[in-house]
């Protein structure tokens, strides 16, 4: 974009409060997880958004925004060009945010939110907690072009649309200014608030002494350990993928890494080419070489699948949509082990 498009832009009176939300929203690993979610500000013909890659918890520390040209990016879409295409430095979603028509627009992967959003009753779970708000559903569509497409179906039969739960996925909403849609957000937040079931405590003696002859290290998270010590939780990850950031591990055997190994250092020893491994009923130790965004990524997985009830019925992705994201998913973990973290 032209910098003669921007040189009237007062960065603290318009991009200051843009940046201060999305230092927040960042910082909240209930609401976004290594570079997922993204934030954009409409203003004077340019659309502020996230670049790829950047972290939203690195708002106050570094750049994390990119100014568009509003009408070229509308055009691209008109002409059925993604413009992450077009524009790669710009993030993923870019498309949702030019078609959600508000001019703050705010994409969180909230764990309270996919925790209902990988259901089969989505709908009408969601249905009776958000009664009030101009909310509507998208079930599971792959993001990119797919996702815009049908976040404008929904808004041409309900035009004053504010919220968007997207299936399997996570949360889209927009609003006039930045108090506005934090407001909005913290409402949906509470909400949908599910307090997380107590899990066993890991057995630190054990994973330690696996540590102590194999390249694996202990997470500083606690709370990852659940994905092992928690029966339902193992249970839930073993029926498949909930959401395809779970794909940024992706690879020959990824659904096997997301089921738990017997407790044995033999069988751990087995296993010292995954990034992570899941020691049944003990915690969770992480190869040394795991990065940053992939220990977020699992701790998110963690949190979400603490709040998944027993007896819900749940929507996997299917064989075809792993399949269909796993393009998606090979450049978003390019985008999460090359992103710079501050
Ligand atoms: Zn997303």
């Amino acid at each position: 974009m032209e910098q003669g498009m921007i040189k009237n832009v007062s960065v603290n009176d318009d991009l200051g409060p843009l940046l201060d939300l999305a230092g927040r929203v960042g910082c909240d690993p209930l609401l976004t997880q290594a570079s997922t979610g993204n934030i954009s500000l409409k203003l004077d013909g340019a659309l502020w958004i996230k670049a790829s890659g950047k972290w939203l918890a690195d708002a106050s520390r570094g750049k994390i925004l990119i100014p568009l040209d509003l009408a070229s990016v509308r055009a691209t879409i008109r002409q059925n060009i993604d413009p992450a295409e077009l524009y790669p430095d710009a993030s993923i979603e870019t498309a949702m945010h030019v078609t959600m028509p508000h001019r703050v627009v705010l994409h969180v992967h909230s764990v309270n939110t996919i925790a209902w959003a990988v259901r089969e009753d989505a709908a009408a779970q969601l249905g009776t907690r958000l009664q009030g708000l101009r909310w509507q559903w998208i079930p599971y569509v792959a993001s990119g072009l797919p996702l815009a497409r049908e976040i404008s179906r929904v808004l041409a039969a309900l035009p004053d649309t504010d919220v968007v739960v997207l299936g399997n996925h996570g949360l889209v909403l927009g609003g006039e200014d930045c108090r506005a849609t934090e407001h909005l957000l913290n409402d949906i937040e509470r909400r949908l608030a599910i307090a997380p079931r107590e899990a066993h405590p890991a057995d630190y003696a054990l994973l330690a002494e696996l540590a102590a002859d194999l390249p694996w290290a202990l997470p500083d998270d606690d709370a990852i350990h659940a994905l092992a010590t928690d029966p339902v939780s193992r249970k839930v990850l073993e029926g498949g993928f909930l959401y395809p950031c779970q794909a940024i591990f992706s690879d020959a055997r990824t659904r096997e890494l997301f089921r738990a190994v017997p407790d044995t250092v033999p069988a751990a020893a087995e296993f010292t080419d995954r990034p992570f491994l899941l020691v049944k009923g003990r915690g969770v130790v992480i190869s040394q070489a795991m990065t940053p965004a992939e220990i977020a990524m699992l701790r998110g997985l963690s949190q979400v699948v603490q709040r998944v009830s027993p007896s819900s019925p749940l929507r996997y992705l299917t064989e075809d949509e792993v399949a269909a994201s796993s393009s998606t998913a090979a450049y978003r973990y390019r985008e999460l082990a090359n992103a710079s973290h501050a």
